[in-house]
């Protein structure tokens, strides 16, 4: 694979001509790269991202992800979940102990999964859309 130079970030202008495309964008974020030039890490923790990409300059820390990843990680693991459990329940006669037993570590293992990857791919979205403080008020 070819080495590409990665592209400065520009002063924010409200301009999209500049920013990586929306599907770039969010699987870089969501692989923990950033979402700008995909070259370097976006979180310096568990969750917390860095504040200026080394590489391309991205103002990354300005992006303010807030509640939208778990709401997007209990939408999805909701839905896994408890379809999960529907089809199971409707095809073996099983106790609700063991039923807790599969689907209440099949949750906490989901939730904490898709957290990061949701908060990198809503941080690639926003900075996709230009979501960020502008410095002017
Ligand atoms: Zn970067």
């Amino acid at each position: 694979m070819s080495e590409i130079a990665p592209i400065r970030w520009p002063a924010y202008t409200g301009a999209t001509a500049d920013r990586p495309g929306m599907w770039p964008a969010l699987l870089r974020g969501a692989s923990g790269k950033c979402p700008n030039c995909g070259r370097a890490k976006l979180f310096k923790g568990w969750l917390r991202q860095i504040d200026t990409c080394p590489v391309c300059a991205a103002p990354l820390g300005a992006i303010r992800a807030d509640d939208a990843p778990p709401y997007i990680v209990v939408f999805v693991v909701g839905h896994i979940v408890i379809t999960s459990q529907v089809l199971l329940d409707g095809r073996f006669d099983l106790s609700l102990w063991t039923e807790a037993a599969i689907f209440l570590p099949l949750t906490v293992l989901l939730a904490l999964g898709l957290l990061r990857p949701a908060k990198g791919a809503t941080i690639g979205l926003m900075l996709q859309l230009g979501m960020m403080p502008s410095g002017d008020g």
